[in-house]
């Protein structure tokens, strides 16, 4: 399980998380809604080690990871997706997939990378092609690919739907729900509510660094106009 507990992080003197927990379940799929600036990846990028928190703790499977550098959090099993996928545009996507294991250095990763090529039948007759090259929705399937190349047992992902048409989303979300049957814990930031109602089997909603709602999805489906209210739809 990965928990966060009391989380507080501050950029000079804005605080943007403010005594936030959350906890996902193992094997689960929890989503954290939010309008802009409410903090959404900022929660992420703490978790990673990327950004250091003011206070608060994070812990995997009982043991805290807070302050740990962002490799040394990758090894221990939590993926990042980032916001903007972060894909490298001059390298193929072989490369790009084996720079997800490059916390893996020494190991045999051929099995990971057959398995994620099954899972991405449209990256896979790309294989050799530059990412640039790739549409959005491939360039996001690859930067899911390349988070599980480093074998995760939790995948943080952020704003997946960003910039994708409508049907191209619903097949990275199916993706994700596939990712979470394979055993990965996933916990995802979304600003499209509707669709994170669809495949989150909890929520949360984050304002202003804090979070005001959470409940599993059957509550979040009989307050469609609360969680509204929140993201300022
Ligand atoms: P978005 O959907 O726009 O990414 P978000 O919910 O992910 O929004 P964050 O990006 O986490 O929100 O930002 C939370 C708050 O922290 C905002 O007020 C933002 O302006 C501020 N912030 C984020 N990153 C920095 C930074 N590097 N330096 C200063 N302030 C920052």
């Amino acid at each position: 399980m990965l928990e966060v507990k009391d989380l507080s992080v501050r950029y000079g003197s804005v605080e943007a998380l403010h005594d936030v927990s959350i906890k996902v379940e193992t094997g689960g799929l929890v989503a954290i809604l939010g309008a802009n600036g409410a903090g959404k990846s900022t929660l992420l990028r703490t978790i990673s080690g990327i950004v250091k928190a003011a206070s608060g703790n994070v812990a995997l499977d009982g043991t805290a990871i807070t302050g740990l550098r962002p490799e040394e959090i990758v090894r221990r099993g939590i993926a990042h997706v980032p916001e903007g996928r972060g894909i490298l545009p001059d390298f193929t996507v072989r490369e790009n997939l084996m720079i997800g294991a490059y916390v893996r250095r020494g190991q045999d990763v051929s099995p990971d990378y057959r398995r994620v090529m099954g899972m991405f039948p449209a990256i896979e007759r790309r294989e050799r092609k530059l990412g640039y090259t790739l549409s959005g929705g491939e360039q996001q399937m690859l930067a899911i690919g390349r988070a599980l190349m480093a074998a995760p047992q939790v995948l943080l992902a952020d704003e997946l739907s960003l910039g994708l048409a409508p049907i191209i989303v619903r097949q990275v979300f199916a993706t994700l729900d596939q990712v979470r049957r394979t055993g990965v814990t996933v916990l995802v930031v979304e600003q499209n509510a509707r669709l994170a109602m669809k495949f989150a089997d909890y929520l949360y909603v984050l304002k202003y660094g804090r979070v005001v709602m959470e409940g599993p999805r059957e509550t979040f489906a009989k307050s469609t106009d609360l969680v509204d209210a929140y993201l300022g739809a």
